[in-house]
């Protein structure tokens, strides 16, 4: 199977976004988050998106229901689908480890196998992998954003030991720096005035220094996503991720485009 075919394959088995990346461009990440740790045979690390549907955050847009978002998250979808996946690089004879979403917080909480092993639980960071893997790159709301989906997706991971042709790490800018999630927020959890900035395979990605404690009690739509564990809200539907859905597409950013707009205009009164 070439990388096209096999390209092919996962989105016909459901997923909008697939990218490839040489495990060589995780080489800053320590033990605790790195693949190797999980399978020490991985040459590629392919990261598969699934769109999370629009529609489902307008009860909590337009105040008529409050938290609709859950139904709109293709949870079974990616999973089903990353399985599937995995079987057909089993059927090529390769190796093939499926990952899920974790919270960083989740590492450390286990018993080393071994002194020189790092403690369960080994998690790799998602949207560096997404940025590394060609899919999107990291907003200053600190999320990833892609061209077609804006905030608007999940991501899974598969480790193989399959040599797959990678692409090359994302380098466009989603994110303009417009700061309508920081403006969004009622608890001025954003601060647009201090960068927090980490390295990635090429080049670095800054975000606005998020309070992560105002969200953890945030009422504006935050959800808690399934097989993530943690305290991390899921912020797509609260206030600041609305914003930026709502800034990306009517400034025509995203690829995905709607009959109708994200916020239909007000009437006056
Ligand atoms: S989740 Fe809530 S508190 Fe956190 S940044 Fe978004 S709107 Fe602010
Ligand atoms: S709202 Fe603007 S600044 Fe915030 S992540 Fe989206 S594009 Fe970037």
């Amino acid at each position: 199977m070439t990388t096209e075919q096999f390209k092919e394959m996962a989105i016909a088995q459901g997923a909008d976004l697939v990218g490839i990346a040489p495990v060589e461009r995780f080489a800053l990440f320590a033990p605790e988050a790195h693949p190797l740790s999980i399978q020490p045979q991985t040459r590629s690390v392919i990261v598969l998106g699934f769109s999370i549907a629009r529609g489902c955050l307008q009860g909590v847009e337009q105040g008529t229901a409050g938290y609709t978002l859950g139904a709109g998250i293709p949870t079974s979808l990616s999973i089903e689908t990353t399985y599937q996946v995995c079987r057909r690089l089993e059927n090529e004879g390769w190796e093939a480890t499926p990952l899920f979403r974790q919270s960083g917080e989740m590492r450390g909480q286990g018993v080393r196998v071994s002194p020189d092993k790092p403690e369960p639980n080994v998690i790799v960071e998602f949207d560096f992998a997404a940025q590394a893997a060609g899919i999107g790159g990291i907003g200053r709301g600190k999320w990833l954003l892609t061209p077609e989906f804006g905030p608007r997706q999940m991501l899974t991971i598969i480790l193989t030991d399959a040599e797959l042709e990678p692409d090359a790490p994302f380098a466009a800018h989603v994110c303009d720096d417009c700061g309508a999630c920081a403006e969004a927020c009622p608890a001025h959890a954003l601060d647009t005035e201090n960068l927090h900035c980490a390295p990635l395979c090429e080049g670095t990605a800054c975000w606005y220094s998020l309070h992560i404690e105002s969200c953890r009690v945030c009422k504006t739509g935050t959800s808690r996503l399934a097989y993530f564990g943690g305290s991390e809200p899921f912020r797509l539907g609260a206030a600041c991720g609305r914003a930026c859905v709502a800034h990306l597409e009517d400034n025509g950013m995203l690829a995905r485009r709607f009959a109708s707009p994200f916020r239909p205009a007000k009437e006056e009164a």
